[in-house]
């Protein structure tokens, strides 16, 4: 089977810009399963002639915080489970919310390698804001850009070489 990567982190950070960046249009065909399974989905990549699977999770709409607390919580131990590695997505113009530190803290516990990405840096001016994530304790964050589609290579490279 391939190695699998998942994508994890708060609404609305662009996981699943992310994503479908990183599968073009390798979507696999997922069985529409009820409750939280309906809220991930499956796609291929290929990196440096490694094929792997990418689990994009937390597509479902949410009302109020603890709803969301609960539903990242779930999507995170589910993505710990069947993730060989983890993409950690964070918004860097939102800056470390309290969302985000609910995901850092499973994150921790796991075994799972974990590779911190921070999303949303559109320009040169605004690498000043990633400093901030090293504070989440996973080492060096990788900058990059849904929008620009910069920054998914050194993304790849990271997270394949942890697989
Ligand atoms: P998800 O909820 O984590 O899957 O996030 P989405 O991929 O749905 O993106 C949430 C919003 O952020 C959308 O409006 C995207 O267009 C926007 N977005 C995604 N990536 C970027 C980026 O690199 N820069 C900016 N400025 N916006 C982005
Ligand atoms: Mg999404």
């Amino acid at each position: 089977a391939r190695p699998v990567i998942a994508i994890v982190g708060r609404p609305n950070v662009g996981k699943s810009t992310i994503f479908n960046r990183i599968i073009g249009d390798r979507l696999a065909i997922v069985e529409d399963k009820p409750g939280v399974t309906r809220d991930r989905i499956y796609g291929t990549g290929e990196w440096n002639g490694i094929s792997f699977s990418v689990i994009d999770t937390g597509g479902i709409e949410i009302e109020g915080e603890d709803e969301l607390i609960r539903l990242i919580r779930v999507q995170a131990e589910l993505a710990i489970e069947e993730a060989d590695t983890i993409i950690f997505m964070v918004d860097a113009k939102a800056g470390i919310t309290r969302a985000d530190e609910e995901v850092a803290q499973l994150l921790y516990r796991s075994q799972k390698p974990v590779v911190l990405a921070v999303n949303k840096v559109d320009n040169l001016q605004r690498m000043d804001d990633i400093y901030e994530f090293y504070g989440l304790g996973f080492g060096d964050p990788v900058a990059l850009s849904g929008a620009h589609g910069t920054g998914i290579g050194d993304l790849l490279d990271a997270a394949v070489a942890k697989l």
